[in-house]
């Protein structure tokens, strides 16, 4: 065993006896520390100024607690919090995340990936997560309302345009932004740029909604460009029903090829002729109705109850996880090589297990892991933060281009680090050391 990886694997041991619990940050931290292997073995620096331990540990983590009450005047409480993981590139960017599963390890993960992520967009923000356990689902707009004030009566105490700027991400969309951003500025005072994913009619981004969807799709146009492809008649397998599959969906058609497919958790809808993007919107963006609405109200549908769409046996050339963490084993990534699916972008976070994206790597399966794949969120949230600076809000166009140049440079990071380290193809080692070198050097360059 060499001294650098003898070096990261005493670093993993140290993460895995400090927090054997929180299972899906040891498993962002197993995906990520041996892929840094070959930069570190020829950067000895930042072995000797021992990065990994100061890299893997959240520079501040802020957990508070959440009362509001319900509809029938009973006290609720949740608990919310912020990760303000690592600061180097800029203040701490990262959605805020409102689903029952929150908790501690979850936010680390995603605070975790998204340093690398944000690193990777060229753009000049650190990362953080933050969110909470408050289900969102059946609640009355009121309820939402009420509880988004009160996550913000303590958040807004540690945030701000230039330290600390949430978004949204599962749970938090434009309603809830509002509501957060009205919460702070009653607080504090009126600074736009507090917050990203704002409505249009506040200083939000054009084109921030239909970033995160559209930016992965973007990505597999730069790397199917690159193999002398593009989009026509292909066709692809998407999970999820939220604004990171619609809009990829969206895109996909745009492009020529033909989504065939979007689920929610409880099931999946299957179209052959297409997924019908303004019918999809209409029940999930408008009339926040379950994906079932959709097989009733369109012929060619079929909805396949309780049964994940990675579990589905259909021919396919590219596969959009959009969903979230993890739905992705072993067994669906042997389904998705046996139904020709030759491109996996991911859209949501971590989607594929450890497991999963090695097998996709070593079956010559172009694995875009979603720390590059959907950075467009993120990138565009940044060019948010532009607009507010300047006090101005950009064209549509202008905004949609500099997302797609982005996700050109982010594909083009990742495949010319990959090549210059050996690894062909291996986006996972490229978009690994591509993000860290960045953060890395800035944390030397700022001194430890
Ligand atoms: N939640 C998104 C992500 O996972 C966007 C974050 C942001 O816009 O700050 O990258």
């Amino acid at each position: 065993m060499s001294k650098v990886t003898e070096y990261v694997t005493s670093i993993q041991n140290k993460i895995h006896s400090n927090d054997p619990n929180q299972v899906e940050f040891l498993q962002a931290i197993d995906e990520f520390l041996p892929s840094v292997i070959p930069f570190l073995e020829e950067h000895p620096e930042y072995v000797e100024s021992d990065i990994l331990s100061l890299i893997t540990e959240p520079e501040r983590l802020i957990q508070f607690r959440v009362p509001w009450q319900d509809d029938k005047g009973k006290w609720q409480v949740n608990r919310g919090y912020r990760i303000q993981f690592n600061s180097a590139m800029g203040p701490y960017k990262g959605g805020l995340r409102f689903h029952p599963s929150v908790n501690l390890s979850i936010l680390k993960f995603l605070a975790f990936e998204q340093i690398f992520k944000n690193s990777l967009t060229g753009l000049p923000i650190g990362g953080g997560k933050g969110g909470s356990d408050f289900d969102p689902k059946g609640k009355s707009d009121a309820e939402i309302m009420r509880f988004c004030q009160s996550f913000m009566t303590e958040l807004s105490k540690h945030i701000g345009p230039d330290t600390d700027v949430p978004a949204g991400d599962i749970g938090v969309g434009g309603r809830e932004i509002g509501y957060l951003f009205g919460a702070y500025k009653r607080l504090k005072q009126y600074d736009a740029g507090v917050l990203t994913g704002k409505p249009l009619d506040f200083w939000g981004s054009k084109g921030r909604t239909e970033a995160t969807g559209y930016g992965a799709v973007y990505f597999v146009k730069h790397l199917l460009a690159d193999l002398d492809q593009d989009f026509q008649g292909k066709k692809a397998i998407v999970s999820g029903s939220g604004n990171v599959a619609i809009y990829a969906i969206e895109k996909l058609e745009q492009l020529g090829a033909k989504a065939i497919t979007a689920s929610d958790s409880s099931g999946f809808v299957y179209d052959p002729e297409g997924i019908d993007v303004a019918l999809l919107k209409d029940i999930k963006e408008v009339r926040r109705e379950r994906l079932t609405a959709y097989a009733v109200e369109r012929p060619s549908a079929q909805y396949f109850d309780g049964d994940s769409v990675w579990n589905f046996k259909v021919e396919a050339d590219l596969a959009f996880p959009c969903a979230t963490q993890n739905e992705i084993n072993i067994d669906q990534a042997k389904i998705l090589a046996d139904n020709g699916v030759k491109v996996v972008a991911e859209g949501a976070n971590m989607p594929s297990t450890l497991e999963a994206a090695e097998y996709f790597i070593e079956n010559g399966i172009f694995y875009c892991p979603g720390k590059a794949a959907n950075a467009g969120g993120v990138a565009v949230s940044a060019l948010e933060m532009s607009q507010n600076s300047q006090r101005l809000q950009w064209e549509k166009d202008q905004v949609d281009s500099m997302l797609d140049n982005i996700m050109k440079n982010i594909f083009e990071a990742c495949r010319d680090t990959a090549n210059a380290h050996g690894a062909e193809n291996n986006f996972m080692l490229g978009a690994n050391i591509a993000g860290f070198e960045r953060v890395a050097k800035a944390m030397l360059a700022q001194g430890l």
